[in-house]
């Protein structure tokens, strides 16, 4: 499900449920789930055991946040419908809001993607500062409280095992229990549920995990205020080397080179340009060379794999506990899903709240696997574009690739095609519309198409030899 797909979020739909909620995890989905939850119980707690910081800053707890974290338009509508403010004061921290059509420029399947007839908006900032927008609106919901500091160590279990009662937690040396009505595990990718059901006698979620070996390597250089450019070339089969730069708060550009499958971006200065420069869009290299490079550092992220637990399919789970966002499925950052996909979650959750407590995990799981089914079909399908691609392939991956890479070729002058595909690349609207009859026709028959209209950019870049077989 998607943007379009699932109900707005309606305070007014949920009554009071529980005395106590606890979120183990306050970063995006532990925040955002805490947003719904705080309609539903007395109280919420978040916890994390990072100190959490009075500033936008990076955390140990993660460790990914200084690398570009692109908004979809989905994750943007949802939280400032559940966060009313969050785009403003994401604007006020110095924030961009870009528009796809006009100030991004997406480069696949041997050139520009033509500009849509559509605007479609996102904000564009560092992570550390929309995480700390988010937790700044989050504590400020008078009945959310949020601890640094403090560790779960582990559930804490009834005695007939079968409902989960609270958390055992350290805070400052101290060990001590938290009663809650519902636990949320939203500790992300490295989340120690699947082990702690099977330690408790339950079978854990089956785990589809395809092997991509990506990594990253990010810095920033200086931005006109008012320059709003972004480059995405995001690695498309053969060429397992991509790389994109965001315009973000403190007037800076964000610049990532990306490799697949053992391709490794290098954090040396000068391996750094000569990458950007063997990329198939020079203006990467562009802003390296004529901008002012804002750090000397370069960071580096090695991302294994896509996973994914299949929480929806377990026969049984224990009450009172549910799991978010990474921990149920992280996906190649390439495609910027994680964040908008936590977000959708919590609207779902939000939905399964207004039917009270009962049988919460099993309902939550059922509805919320269709978005996580979209965002990881797009992301795994898209790596199954590369031969090295390893996993679980999901069905009918072969038709929509050569079908998306013939909807992308048309793209580069059909702006109507541009703009499907935008609307599904940002979680708006399910892939499905790809396939509607308007959309088809340009797709399949040329002639439906444009080309050359004031819709076209033209690319000035060299070009790239679209594949034969219409494989991403
Ligand atoms: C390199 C990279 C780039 C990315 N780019 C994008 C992007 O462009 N757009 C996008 O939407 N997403 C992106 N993502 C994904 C995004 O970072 C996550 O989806 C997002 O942070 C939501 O994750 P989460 O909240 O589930 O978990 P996490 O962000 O991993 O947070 C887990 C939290 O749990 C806490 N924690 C862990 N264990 C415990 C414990 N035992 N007790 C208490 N606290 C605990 C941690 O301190 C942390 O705060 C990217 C990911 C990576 C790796």
């Amino acid at each position: 499900m998607t943007l379009a797909t699932i109900p707005r979020y309606d305070r007014s739909r949920v009554d009071e449920i529980g005395d106590h909620a606890v979120v183990v995890g306050a970063s995006m989905a532990g925040l955002v789930t805490a947003s719904v939850l705080a309609d539903a119980f007395t109280t919420v707690t978040i916890i994390d055991r990072d100190q959490l910081p009075p500033d936008p800053d990076t955390r140990r707890g993660v460790p990914q946040a200084i690398h570009p974290h692109a908004l979809l338009s989905a994750g943007r509508a949802t939280i400032e419908d559940l966060l009313p403010g969050c785009t403003e004061d994401v604007i006020s921290a110095g924030g961009v809001i870009t528009d796809f059509s006009s100030d991004v420029h997406f480069y696949d399947e041997g050139g520009f993607l033509a500009n849509g007839p559509t605007r479609t908006e996102t904000i564009s900032v560092s992570r550390p500062v929309f995480e700390h927008v988010v937790r700044e609106r989050v504590s400020g919901i008078d009945n959310v409280d949020i601890r640094s500091n403090c560790h779960c160590a582990d559930y804490l279990l009834d005695d007939g095992g079968t409902t989960v009662e609270g958390v055992r937690i350290r805070q400052d040396g101290k060990r001590s229990e938290l009663r809650a009505d519902v636990v949320v595990d939203a500790t992300g990718r490295a989340s120690r549920t699947p082990a702690w059901l099977e330690n408790h006698g339950y079978t854990p979620p089956a785990v589809d995990e395809v092997q991509i070996d990506m990594a990253y390597s990010t810095t920033f250089v200086e931005r006109p205020a008012d320059d709003r450019r972004t480059y995405l070339c995001p690695p498309a089969s053969p060429r397992t080397r991509g790389g994109m730069a965001a315009p973000i708060d403190g007037d800076r550009w964000i610049v990532n080179l990306q490799g697949i499958h053992d391709e490794t971006p290098p954090t040396d200065r000068k391996g750094f340009v000569e990458y950007a420069a063997s990329l198939p869009v020079p203006q990467l290299k562009q802003l390296l060379d004529e901008h002012r490079w804002a750090t000397t550092d370069i960071e580096y992220y090695p991302f294994p794999s896509n996973r994914r637990y299949r929480y929806e399919a377990l026969d049984r789970f224990p009450d009172g506990l549910l799991v978010v966002g990474d921990a149920i499925a992280s996906f190649n950052p390439v495609y910027a899903q994680g964040m908008s996909v936590a977000a959708l979650e919590a609207l779902v959750l939000h939905h399964r709240l207004a039917d009270g407590r009962d049988d919460l995990a099993r309902r939550f799981f059922e509805r919320v696997a269709p978005t996580v089914d979209i965002a990881w079909n797009l992301a795994v399908g898209a790596d199954f574009g590369f031969s090295q691609t390893e996993g679980p392939k999901p069905r009918g991956t072969a038709f929509f690739n050569w079908y998306l890479g013939r909807l992308l070729r048309g793209a580069q002058t059909d702006g109507v095609l541009t703009d499907a595909f935008v609307r599904v690349l940002m979680m708006e609207r399910p892939p499905t519309t790809l396939l509607r009859p308007g959309i088809l026709r340009r797709v399949l028959t040329p002639r439906w198409r444009p080309g050359g209209s004031e819709q076209t950019r033209l690319p000035d870049h060299q070009q790239e030899q679209p594949s034969s077989t219409g494989g991403r």
